[in-house]
Order: C-alpha cells, then structure tokens, then sequence
C-alpha cells in the first residue's frame, strides 16, 4: 500500500489515479477482446517480451487473453491493498489457485504443504492431485518436517474455511524457509490481515466474497511481487482462465467499500457470537482473533433443522455478501473432502457456517433464534450449557471493528482441538 495513503483511501482512489486526466469520474469499461494494430513487428516486439518476463504489454493491448484495461485497474488496486508489487485476477478463487500450483509444476516444483481445513474444493485440488501435484496435510507445527527438495508450495487459510482456525503467519514463513507461502486470505481481507507484511508470497482471494461483496460476481486474485505475477500471467495466458471486464468493474466498484462493510458486518458478528455463546442451545462457537465477519458454531441439535427454519438469512454456500448466509459444510462446502479427513480437519457434522451481512443485527438474531427454537432437542448430547461468558466490549452491533478486535482475543479461549483457532464453550 502507498504508505502516504490510508487502506480506506487506497480502497476509493486505486487503480483510479489517471481518470481525473482523462476526464472521467468512473472507471470505464473495455470489453475489446481484440486491439488494431497495423504494426505486426511491434506486436511480435510485445508478444515475444510478454513470453520472456510475462509484464504487462508495453502500448496499446494485444489481445483479450493477455490482458484487459478494466480488469487491470482492479488488479492495480488490490495490489495497493494488500501491499505487493502486483496481482493477477481470474475466472474465480479456483483458478487462481490452479494458476499458481501449475506455475510451480512448470518449474518441476509439485509437492505441496498444506495445513488443513481449507475450503473442500481446494482439498479437493490437492487431494485429488488433479494438477499433477502431490500434497503432504500437515498442523503447522510440522511445516519444517515435511517439506522436500520438489516442495513448490506451501499453502494455509487464515482464518480457514470453515472452522475459522488461525496460524502465526510470521511463524509459519519461517518455517517455509525459502518455499512461497501461500495464504489464502479471503475471509480476512486486507482489512482485517495482510499476509504479505508478515513475509507471504502469495496472498489468494476467492474475489467471489468480500471483495466483490455483492453476490453477483465470480472472480480470483493472486497478489504478490511482480516476478510471479508474470509467470502467472504466462499460465493465465496460456490456460485461459481470465476474468471478464464487466466482473473487473464490479470488482472495482466493490474495493471502494470494502473496509466499511468489512468493519460493519464484523461489529454484527461479534454481537451475535457474544449470544450464541451464551445460548444453551449452541454447543461451540468459533470466531478467530482478528475478528471478522464469518461465524462458526455447533448445535447440540439437529444443524440442518436451522437451515431449514432461517427465514431472512439466505440458506446457501458463498460467503461475503452484503446479506447474511448460512451453510451447513459438512453437506455442501466441505462435502467433497473425505468424511474422515473432514471431520480430522475440526469440521464436525454438527457445524453451521454463518458468513454475517449487513442487516440490522436485531433482525438477524430474530431469525437465527427463531430458527433454533425450531430445532428438537436430541435426548442427549444437549446437557447443560457449558458456554464461556460472552466477550466483553464486542457487544455493540455499531460498535468499531478495532473494538472488536482488541475485545476478542482476552475473551474467547483457544480450542483444545485446534491450538491456532478460537473457540467460546
Ligand atoms: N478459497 C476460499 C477460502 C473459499 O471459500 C473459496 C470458495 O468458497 C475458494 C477459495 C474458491 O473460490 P471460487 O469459488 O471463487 O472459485
């Protein structure tokens, strides 16, 4: 990030700086596949460049797939985010990470280190070694241990999708030695957490979720310094898998608003874990350090009766919407990972994934415990509540993000299953 320049600034004015010399106020869209051009040596000059270092094209662009106008100015802007040199958008979160293990294929690099849970398509990704690559699932304890001489990767979510468990992200780049970390950083955002200060790589977004935060756009983005970014966008080049100019102007537009609906969704959230951790009906809630607008919890009920009994919070998968959703992982986002890796992973069968939104939170509490009223009972398993009390000073649904922050980690006690996550009993 330009140091001169605060994250809720950056997130207005990036990727905008030359419209005011253009005359313009809103960032036009270029939906060009193709560019004219009567200078065939200049181009074959350009493409030849594009293939040695994979820069942007100097001059006008080339053509659709090597890069876009409008997509660009959303990269540029998520770079000063995050605080690299650049990024690299895509289709969406997965091809953005296929984009990067297949850099480090092409380099002869294929093992990965992985610290589980990740989002289940991705342990899918791995798992599978759909890619050509091999993984080694480890706690991040063990990272040192199992990386190899091919290790091309390692690779956590912080918080992870969908226990909200953390890692030490400076820590863990000692750990990795000289091999890139990858941190998937799409539940923090750059508001919240910028990996790349504690020595990340490569931070990843799934830009399907808070960075275009409005449900309407599916899109990916690696940030990172400028050399990987060019044998990306060689990949990207190569494999296809670009992002459309209009979903680069949505992604844009979204930019501007993220750290206001980043702080506002995370000051519901933590009112409604400060009650469902008092609630006897919750068994576990998990929500991380730094705090955030994702929720986890666990029922001493049936979890699918709640999915079934929410009434203004949307029922579906996603995540980072303005409007409040609720999953069930171990049916949907996580039901392509192995039942006993999954549930080795911390994700219980019991657990219900809210990704909280920006409706009055006196509303969406009305839901959600209109929703668990409905739920029976099972005959055991639903003992006395043995919840912590709630976090002091995160209880104001306006309250400020910092406050909820520096409210949150002296309040909730770390789980015995997962050390890096936070848990309230
Ligand atoms: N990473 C995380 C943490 C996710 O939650 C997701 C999707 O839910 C992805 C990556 C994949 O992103 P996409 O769905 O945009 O391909």
């Amino acid at each position: 990030m330009d140091s001169t320049r605060a994250l809720a600034t950056e997130a207005v004015h990036a990727g905008r700086d030359d419209l005011a010399r253009q005359g313009l106020h809103a960032p036009p869209i270029d939906l060009s596949t193709t560019y004219p051009s009567h200078d065939s040596r200049g181009e074959a000059a350009r493409i030849d460049a594009f293939a040695t270092s994979g820069a942007e094209p100097d001059g006008p662009p080339v053509y659709g797939r090597l890069g876009n106008p409008t997509v660009a100015r959303f990269e540029t802007a998520l770079a000063r985010l995050e605080g690299t040199e650049s990024a690299v958008a895509f289709a969406s979160g997965m091809a953005a990470l296929s984009a990067v293990l297949l850099v480090r294929a092409s380099m002869g690099l294929r093992h990965v280190v992985a610290v589980r849970p990740l989002y289940g398509c991705s342990d899918h990704l791995l798992t599978a070694g759909l890619l050509g690559s091999e993984v080694t699932w480890t706690d991040p304890a063990g990272i040192a241990d199992a990386l190899r001489p091919d290790t091309g990767l390692v690779l956590v979510e912080s918080p992870a999708n969908p226990t909200l468990a953390e890692v030490d992200l400076r820590a863990l780049v000692h750990s990795c030695g000289s091999v890139p970390l990858l941190v998937d950083n799409t539940f923090a955002t750059p508001v919240l957490q910028r990996p790349a200060e504690h020595g990340a790589r490569l931070v990843l977004h799934s830009a399907t979720k808070y960075l275009g935060g409005h449900g309407d756009v599916m899109a990916g983005v690696v940030a990172c310094d400028e050399e990987f970014a060019g044998r990306l966008r060689q990949v990207r080049f190569a494999t296809g898998g670009v992002l459309h100019p209009l979903a680069g102007y949505l992604l844009l537009r979204g930019l501007a608003t993220l750290p206001v609906r980043v702080r506002a969704a995370s000051a519901n959230a933590a009112e409604l874990v400060r009650r469902l951790a008092a609630d006897p009906r919750v068994t576990r809630v998990h929500y991380p350090r730094i705090g955030g607008a994702m929720i986890a919890f666990e029922m001493a009920g049936d979890p699918h009766e709640v999915i079934a009994g929410v009434r203004l919070i949307t029922p579906a998968v996603s995540l980072g919407s303005v409007d409040t959703l609720i999953q069930h992982p171990a049916s949907i986002s996580h039901r392509i990972v192995d039942a006993n890796d999954r549930r080795g992973a911390g994700v219980s069968d019991r657990l219900l994934r809210l990704s909280v939104g920006l409706e009055d939170v006196e509303d969406l509490w009305a839901d959600l415990d209109r929703a668990l009223t409905t739920v029976a009972r099972p005959d055991r398993g639903a003992g006395p509540c043995r919840c912590a009390a709630p976090p002091r000073g995160a209880t104001s649904h306006d309250a400020p993000a910092a406050a909820v922050r520096s409210a949150t980690p002296t309040a909730l006690r770390p789980s015995q299953t997962h050390p890096h996550s936070t848990t309230v009993r």
